[in-house]
């Protein structure tokens, strides 16, 4: 199967889920997510209009960049503070910023840079942190209160990969982002969702869904 013929079944997916929940389909922004999948895919993908990409692993967003044009990759996976410089000058967005002290290093390093990088906070409200990275709850306040003091960090909402099968999560990630929408008093984004679960996810108000193996099929290159 083609990507075109697999993008227009993810279309279809997210239609569908979206008349369910009452929503337009143009609230929903679908993010391809390339990782382990060769440059030519991302490039089969950029001819059908998409410009940007999420990847997991810093040394593979180093290598593909370099073959795509400015600010196509975003990175989804955990980050090392280590690879922080390396991050900033491969990725254009940072979805998976979930504790204070990379929060810190990345914005002393972004603003020496001279570079703005929006960021999404990565949630943990399951306990799962050890498997796949995140921010506990309790630990919020802390890392919300670091962003703050990093301008060239904009703030763009809630990334989580809740367990699979947890129908609640999705719920519980909308009140989450409702509740911290309030408290800072600014609009904030829930990406969520991925080829398994982007109805469930789109149900709850999900603004983004995270799309891998749906739309470019298995995973082949191993890095
Ligand atoms: C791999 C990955 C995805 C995409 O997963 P699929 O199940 O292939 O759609 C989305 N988000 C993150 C954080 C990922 O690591």
């Amino acid at each position: 199967m083609t990507f075109g013929v697999r993008l227009q079944e993810i279309r279809a997916r997210i239609r569908s889920a979206c008349e369910r929940a009452g929503r337009s389909p143009e609230s929903v922004e679908l993010l391809p997510v390339s990782k382990h999948q060769p440059l030519e895919r991302i490039m089969e993908a950029m001819a059908l209009g998409f410009t940007r990409f999420g990847e997991n692993y810093v040394q593979e967003g180093m290598r593909k960049a370099g073959g795509l044009p400015p600010d196509a990759l975003v990175l989804l996976g955990p980050l090392q503070r280590n690879k922080a410089k390396a991050a900033l000058q491969t990725f254009a967005e940072i979805q998976s910023l979930d504790r204070p002290d990379l929060a810190e290093r990345l914005g002393t390093l972004a603003a020496s840079l001279a570079v703005t990088r929006p960021v999404w906070i990565q949630v943990d409200l399951w306990d799962e942190a050890t498997k796949v990275g995140g921010c506990p709850e309790a630990d919020l306040p802390e890392l919300l209160t670091t962003l703050r003091a990093h301008p060239s960090l904009p703030l763009k909402g809630f990334m989580a990969l809740p367990p699979p099968g947890d129908e609640s999560a999705f719920r519980a990630l909308a009140l989450l982002r409702d509740r911290w929408q309030d408290r800072l008093g600014q609009a904030l984004k829930l990406s969520a969702g991925m080829s398994g679960d982007l109805e469930s996810a789109i149900l709850a108000g999900s603004d983004q869904v995270r799309i891998g193996t749906a739309l470019f099929g298995s995973r082949g290159i191993v890095t």
